[in-house]
């Protein structure tokens, strides 16, 4: 039984400098290794608790026989000069710039992605092709007064019905594993493009064969995969005097009179207890509600307002082959395709891959725990992958040098309608510890890419050293487009 003071007169920190305070970094991911890292450049103690053998969290390459392979192949892009200055001057010379070309596989056919309108359509008869245009115009009458509450009202409006269901809502429904009609429009929103009226109804009444150049624009990527970022920053975190805990997982964070108290567990079982000043938390809001003694009314809050997070599969196949398509990215949303997109390492870097004589896939399987795919073992899901890769002739089954299964959880926090109410509680609660901070894209549950995240923790430092500020000239940009 736990004897707590009260955590509520306890929380201010005024006295102490936060330069000398100790401060207690939840989760090696992306966001707790650039936090540990700016704290440690003021002059902090920092300790960092890390679940994985690893650091990197969803940001890490996995590394096998000279095969390198993202978690989903992350591209990096900030609109931030300040966010691309800091990455340019953690990795240096190790920074590529790679020209991005993706594809949808629609009907049978690849198409540019991100879909341009009206060039998307010409995978389509002519016939279902208009009756989209036709959907398309008839939506900016009958929907114009609809409200948006659900991603499928978001895009219904204004893109029509016919569009939505050919496009929009395989994938979507693929990644979130949730009907359209249940995820909240405020996503829709900040990830999908509006197409020009203009060229739709130009192309429907005129349609010409030659389609706009594809859109490539560039992205920044470093040589021997993304996990050279949380790699550099753990490195220079332990050359700095940060310490950091692998295979160690946060079992209790208990609020004092001052500070917190921190238990968590190593690998072989054995407990350590810390005192921490502040508390920077990056894991998933869930756990760290789950860590909050219970007399403190967390697990109330937990199992009234519980946020939800999407998982995903990882499938890495290395090929005998030198190449499988030009693609940073390849999009697949039919239904019965168990995977959703695929990206080809060495077309983002050669160092991906041992050697020119090989390529190979990371290939991403939309799935979450308690669903028959997460479920399945190693080789049900190579075998069904390349089957189906076969047959809509991507892969054959002769090409597959090797493979390997990545099972990763709360990759992506799920916009549910109604999850803005729940979060807010949460916050509200956890809101009552001034020290205790939610960062990055798991830890304070917002759909961010790294650049994002990189933004997040910037600003924190901000809150926390207002006198020794990183300069931010934007808020945290959500950059990309659709997924
Ligand atoms: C498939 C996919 C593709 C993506 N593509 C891109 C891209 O192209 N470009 C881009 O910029 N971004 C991309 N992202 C987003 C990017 O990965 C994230 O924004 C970023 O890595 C999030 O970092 P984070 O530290 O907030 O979270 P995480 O990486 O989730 O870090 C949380 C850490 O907490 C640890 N943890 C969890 N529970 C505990 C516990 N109880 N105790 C201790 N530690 C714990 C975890 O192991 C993890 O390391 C992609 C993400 C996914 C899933």
């Amino acid at each position: 039984m736990i004897t707590l003071e009260d955590p509520r007169k306890a929380t201010n920190q005024a006295m102490i400098e936060p330069t000398q305070q100790h401060f207690v970094v939840l989760g090696g991911g992306l966001a707790g290794l650039v936090a540990a890292r700016e704290l440690l450049r003021k002059g902090c103690r920092v300790t960092l608790i890390e679940k994985n053998a690893e650091v990197g969290g969803l940001a890490r390459t996995f590394e096998q026989d000279g095969f390198r392979f993202d978690i989903g192949g992350h591209r990096f892009h900030s609109n931030n000069p300040s966010v691309v200055q800091w990455l340019k001057d953690l990795l240096k010379t190790d920074l590529l710039v790679v020209p991005r070309i993706s594809h949808i596989y629609l009907n049978k056919k690849f198409v540019d992605y991100p879909i341009q309108f009206p060039d998307a359509l010409s995978v389509f008869s002519p016939f279902k092709a208009m009756q989209m245009v036709v959907s398309y115009l008839s939506a900016k009458v009958t929907e114009r007064g609809r409200q948006d509450i659900s991603f499928e009202d978001w895009v219904v409006k204004r893109y029509g019905k016919a569009l939505y269901r050919t496009f929009f809502q395989p994938y979507t429904e693929k990644v979130w594993g949730i009907a359209c009609d249940q995820l909240a429009a405020s996503w829709a929103s900040q990830r999908i493009g509006i197409p020009s009226l203009l060229r739709v109804i130009k192309q429907a009444v005129q349609p010409t064969k030659d389609t706009p150049a594809t859109a490539i624009s560039q992205f920044y990527y470093p040589r021997a995969g993304f996990g050279m970022i949380p790699q550099a920053l753990e490195k220079e975190i332990l050359q700095t005097g940060g310490i950091l805990h692998t295979s160690t997982t946060l079992l209790e964070c208990v609020p004092l009179s001052s500070g917190f108290r921190i238990t968590a567990q190593h690998e072989d079982g054995t407990c350590q207890t810390i005192q921490a000043d502040q508390v920077i938390s990056t894991i998933p809001v869930n756990y760290l509600l789950q860590s909050i003694p219970a007399e403190l009314g967390s697990q109330e809050i937990l199992r009234n307002y519980t946020l939800e997070y999407r998982d995903i599969v990882c499938l890495f196949v290395a090929l005998n082959r030198k190449q499988v398509s030009t693609d940073s990215w390849t999009y697949f949303p039919l239904r019965n395709l168990i995977f959703g997109r695929t990206h080809e390492p060495k077309n983002w870097s050669a160092e991906m891959v041992p050697s020119d004589d090989y390529t190979s896939l990371a290939i991403e399987i939309f799935s979450s725990r308690n669903e028959p795919i997460w479920n399945m073992t190693d080789d049900e899901i190579l075998a069904k992958v390349v089957e189906q890769m076969d047959e809509i002739g991507w892969i054959q089954k002769s090409d597959v040098h090797k493979s390997w299964v990545l099972r990763v959880p709360y990759a992506y926090p799920v916009y549910h309608i109604g999850y803005q109410e729940k979060l807010r509680a949460v916050k509200n609660y956890l809101g009552q510890w001034e020290n205790l901070h939610l960062a990055g894209r798991t830890g304070s549950f917002h759909y961010m890419n790294s650049d994002g995240v990189i933004e997040d923790i910037f600003q924190l430092m901000e809150t926390l050293f207002p006198e020794k500020n990183i300069e931010v000239k934007s808020l945290a940009s959500v950059t990309g487009r659709w997924m």
